[in-house]
């Protein structure tokens, strides 16, 4: 079958001197992914599978050195934000990708009895779209468990792919247990912008400034949205001024803020944007980075990680999208067939820059999409 593959065993100082762009080819005799032994698993045909930030780190092998620990596959079939055609059955589905002991066939561990699969403490690559065993959305075929499916209906192809992020970025939202008025949202990405109108959705009366470029932030519900940099700080009111430092601090700091980015400007400008005890949420994917952390033992700020979803979240969400008034329309800003692979990574990779939201590719183009 048909397959954008990523080659993981290709060593990356390869990458740099044969100015490859990335470890990914397009290939016709991609390896077609077998249904595991056991009840359950279905094949699934792709209609469109988004453009992840994770999945550019792959392309460019800028993934964690910790995390390879859990991502093993030499060869990856990519493409985790998915919504399928269920080959058997021709239902339409949305894919969650966390693979956890009840795909694996294991004895439910600690956190999957308690219902939070996307915490499985036997996790040992952590979700589908990142291994060519069962094969991923950037291919014509994939397979899947019946437990990772959500039906869509009729919901349009460009809102349901938008499935995965948006159960990421619920399950970011509901990571905060409000306890005040005002709310920071760094990086108006699909993952911000979208968590932005779970804010919404959750809180109508919460103050949302979103941070960052794209002016797309307030049809999702956001409250005003600034420039990004430390003079941010100073929109939101009296600040103090360290010594040798160019950060201010909000005197009256607001009660959360999520990083959608988390690179060292936005991880300082959240911190020096929180209240006492306040909480910050980091849903880009931080790596090793140089920040001053002095704030988070003075202020005993929280620091959350969060990724991924647990299934009830990925059922509200798509029934939030079958809704036309949750702000999902025009997210998906490209769609493009295998053919055009390395356009459309490199218009996801550019983003804001290049006018883009949500890249999704288009597997099969005999699979019609629901408009
Ligand atoms: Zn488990």
């Amino acid at each position: 079958m048909r397959a954008v593959v990523a080659e993981m065993s290709v060593p990356r100082y390869l990458l740099t001197a044969a100015g490859r762009p990335s470890l990914l080819t397009l290939r016709d005799d991609a390896p077609e992914p077998a249904l595991p032994a056991g009840p359950g698993w279905v094949v699934l045909r792709p209609e469109l599978s988004g453009i992840c930030g994770s999945d550019v780190a792959v392309a460019r092998a800028k993934s964690s050195l910790v995390l390879s620990a859990f991502y093993t596959a030499r060869r990856q079939i990519l493409g985790h934000e998915t919504v399928a055609v269920v080959e058997s059955t021709g239902e339409r589905v949305a894919l969650d990708p966390v693979l956890s002991c009840t795909q694996r066939g294991f004895t439910l561990c600690r956190s999957c009895r308690e219902g939070r699969p996307n915490v499985c403490e036997r996790q040992t690559s952590p979700a589908q779209g990142f291994d060519a065993a069962l094969g991923g959305g950037w291919g014509e075929r994939l397979v899947a468990h019946e437990s990772q499916l959500h039906p869509v209906g009729a919901v349009p192809s460009r809102r349901a792919v938008l499935a995965e992020p948006a159960s990421i970025a619920l399950h970011a939202a509901m990571r905060w247990e409000r306890r005040g008025d005002r709310a920071v949202v760094i990086g108006p990405g699909t993952i911000g912008l979208l968590l932005t109108a779970a804010l919404r959705r959750l809180h109508p009366d919460l103050d949302i400034t979103v941070i960052g470029p794209g002016s797309r932030a307030a049809a999702m519900g956001a409250t005003r949205t600034l420039p990004s940099g430390p003079q941010a700080v100073e929109a939101f009111g009296a600040v103090l001024r360290p010594r040798m430092t160019r950060t201010p601090i909000l005197v009256d700091g607001v009660d959360v803020v999520f990083d959608c980015v988390a690179s060292p400007p936005t991880i300082d400008l959240g911190l020096h944007l929180l209240r006492p005890a306040g909480m910050l949420v980091l849903i880009g994917s931080a790596g090793k980075q140089k920040v001053d952390w002095s704030l988070v033992w003075n202020r005993q700020l929280t620091v959350q990680g969060t990724v991924n979803s647990a299934p009830p979240v990925m059922a509200r969400v798509v029934e939030w999208l079958a809704d036309p008034s949750f702000p999902a329309d025009g997210l998906v800003t490209h769609v493009h067939e295998l053919d055009d692979w390395e356009a459309a990574l490199a218009t996801a990779t550019a983003g804001a820059r290049a006018g883009a939201v949500k890249v999704a590719l288009r597997p099969d183009p005999s699979i019609p999409l629901v408009t």
